[in-house]
């Protein structure tokens, strides 16, 4: 039996671990996928205080490295299952694990745009992250979908690279920053299609073509070999969904010290409901809800 489980290899779950670790905790961090999180597609971070330059992967590397020095384990196994009391039992498509305390470090998924096809078309011509696949489209049409932040920037990151860059958005206003919008409106190769969503994707074996239809019912095809889809993110909060309360759009409900209601349950990072989800956050919450999990065990050990 652990101390501490973190479920998730991100910035929070392994900020969490590197805490856990100093305060001699025994610490498995159960990760899904590739350690990092999604800030592993960031090619270079300006915000976080000290890195100036550094990109996402490096600093995740970093953070791995220095987790794994102190002593923490890491497994590749997907949680599928939570169950509480004194001791927690975490379910994996592996096996399970036990644990006096556990931290939810999940992160967010990707949301889809709901097309038909669009799983099929995944590698082949949709992508979920420009930074990743960009470069396969140089000199190339390609279309962005979403008015946030992440679909402006990915717009200005591939007009640089594609002969023609889309911004495809359901509203006439841009969720993101008009500073970014404005850089946008510079481009030559930039267009903006507004109020309209994508209904169909057109493919013989790979994406040649989207269909869009504005608000009035008008319908288009825009000639893409690239469609980036960049509609925010959802939570990955179902698995635990019968130990942690969740609110409507499905970020655990957790106080500012990341405790659930579950007692010995923590959730840190961006799949608690919070105001502001950067990777500065991120890892304060890693190391917030490390330090209650720490408490917690020492009042259960009283
Ligand atoms: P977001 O801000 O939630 O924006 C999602 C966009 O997708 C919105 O414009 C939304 O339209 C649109 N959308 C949602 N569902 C859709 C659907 N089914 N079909 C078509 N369009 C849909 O997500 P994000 O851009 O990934 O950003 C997430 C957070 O990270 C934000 O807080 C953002 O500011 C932050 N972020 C910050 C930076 C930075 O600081 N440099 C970079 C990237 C992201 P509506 O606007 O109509 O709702």
């Amino acid at each position: 039996m652990y101390d501490i489980i973190i479920i998730g290899a991100g910035p929070a779950g392994m900020t969490a671990a590197i805490y856990a670790r100093r305060a001699n905790k025994s610490v498995l961090v159960l990760e899904a996928k590739s350690y990092g999180g999604q800030i592993i597609n960031t090619p270079d971070i300006e915000n976080y205080p000290v890195a100036a330059h550094i990109s996402g992967f490096d600093f995740a590397t970093r953070v791995y490295e220095q987790a794994q020095a102190l002593g923490a384990e890491f497994k590749f196994e997907k949680a599928v299952d939570l169950k509480e009391g004194k001791v927690k039992t975490v379910v994996t498509q592996q096996g399970s694990y036990e644990a006096r305390a556990v931290i939810i470090a999940t992160g967010s998924e990707n949301r889809k745009l709901g097309v038909e096809d669009e799983d099929k078309l995944v590698g082949r011509g949709v992508s979920y992250c420009a930074t990743c696949d960009g470069a396969f489209f140089r000199k190339k049409k390609v279309a962005v979908v979403g008015g946030g932040n992440t679909a402006l920037e990915d717009a200005l990151y591939l007009a640089d690279l594609a002969e023609k860059v889309y911004v495809i958005h359901r509203r006439d206003e841009f969720r993101g920053d008009e500073s970014t919008a404005a850089q946008l409106r510079e481009r030559e190769n930039v267009e903006f299609v507004l109020n309209s969503r994508v209904t169909k994707l057109i493919a013989d074996k790979k994406l040649t073509a989207v269909e869009v239809t504005d608000n009035s019912g008008a319908v288009t095809e825009l000639p893409v070999n690239g469609l980036f889809v960049a509609v925010g993110r959802i939570p990955e909060n179902q698995n635990f969904a019968s130990v942690i309360k969740l609110d409507s759009a499905g970020y655990a409900e957790a106080a500012e010290n990341c405790r659930t209601a579950a007692p010995g349950v923590f959730v840190a990072g961006d799949n608690r409901v919070k105001e502001v989800r950067q990777l500065v956050t991120a890892t304060a919450d890693g190391a917030v809800a490390a330090t209650e999990a720490i408490k917690y065990l020492s009042a259960a050990d009283q």
